[in-house]
């Protein structure tokens, strides 16, 4: 069973494994089928959800409402995260000629007023800043913020994809802390454990939340050198802790960050993430953490 963990000393509990709605749209589910998917997380005690406005090109929170309406007594079980700030240029918004960022007061609370519609709820625990946006007057957001606060429109709010510099001028104009910081951490790619982001959450106890810690499906599949080292090295730890699958692993590396990452799960596969809460248990060494690190970057330790 998956754990609850306390966001940054405020009255919010995460589940420590997340379920990720992006791909949601690719699974090809009935309303009935997206439902019975919710409930069996629940059943795992899986009780975070991680949207975004965009996912899907705008269509996951849709069908994410469409399913919890069916039984909407499900809505007090769980903690519903989404995020904005990303503007598609797509078939739903062909007047723009770009994707491009917008940090805007209108933009936000203009977002969120369609999250709430599609989800179909009365409000979000958890707004993200989804992006960094060169543009944004921090000011302006903490307008923004206070204004869906004190409306009822969103309870917590925190960041996507910040340096730790876009994280403290955000913060110094929020009179509450900001919850999480959710960023890509995968054996690939932990540059984020590198450039001073995961350190600053680690000062601050703020949980990351840990996105593509699968490399978004790569690390089963991917074909180069990088690849097939990481591969290998988590294929050995697997056998080494006696795990049935290296995502087991995976998640376990991901667990040895003292920063205490939750961990985002993007897959459509209950078996999945399944698999994924029979590992909850497994640890590994500084030693193992290390080979993962090595075979990544393709030299040692310097
Ligand atoms: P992921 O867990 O890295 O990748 C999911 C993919 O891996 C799925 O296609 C899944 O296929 C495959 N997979 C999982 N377990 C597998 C296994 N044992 N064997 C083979 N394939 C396996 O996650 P992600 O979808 O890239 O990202 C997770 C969530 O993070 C997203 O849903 C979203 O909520 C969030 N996210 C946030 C940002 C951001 O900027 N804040 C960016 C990207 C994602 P199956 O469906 O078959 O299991």
């Amino acid at each position: 069973m998956v754990n609850q963990v306390t966001m940054v000393a405020q009255q919010l509990q995460f589940s420590e494994l997340v379920q990720g709605y992006w791909r949601l749209a690719e699974w090809g589910m009935t309303t009935q089928q997206r439902l019975a998917f919710l409930e069996q997380h629940l059943e795992l005690g899986i009780t975070t959800i991680d949207h975004a406005d965009i996912y899907g090109g705008y269509q996951c929170e849709t069908l994410f409402g469409e399913a919890l309406a069916l039984k909407p007594s499900l809505r007090q079980q769980l903690q519903i995260v989404t995020k904005c700030d990303i503007n598609l240029c797509n078939a739903k918004y062909p007047q723009r000629r770009i994707n491009h960022y917008d940090t805007s007061k209108l933009h936000i609370t203009e977002s969120v007023n369609n999250s709430l519609a599609n989800l179909q709820i009365e409000n979000i625990d958890l707004l993200l800043i989804h992006r960094p946006d060169v543009l944004m007057d921090a000011d302006e957001v903490a307008a923004a913020f206070a204004e869906l606060k004190q409306q009822g429109k969103v309870n917590h709010f925190g960041v996507s994809n910040f340096a730790p510099a876009q994280f403290d001028l955000l913060q110094s104009r929020l009179d509450q802390s900001l919850v999480t910081n959710q960023v890509e951490i995968n054996p690939l790619n932990f540059e984020v454990a590198h450039d001073g982001t995961l350190d600053q959450l680690q000062m601050k106890r703020i949980h990351p939340m840990a996105w593509s810690c699968l490399a978004g499906g790569d690390i089963f599949t991917g074909s180069s050198d990088q690849h097939i080292r990481v591969r290998e090295t988590l294929t050995e730890i697997a056998f080494e802790i006696g795990a049935d699958s290296i995502n087991q692993v995976i998640y376990a590396w991901i667990r040895c960050l003292p920063s205490k990452p939750l961990a985002i799960m993007g897959s459509g596969d209950i078996e999945h993430v399944r698999l994924a809460v029979a590992g909850l248990d497994f640890r590994l060494s500084r030693e193992q953490f290390y080979r993962v690190w090595v075979a990544s970057k393709g030299h040692g330790v310097p």
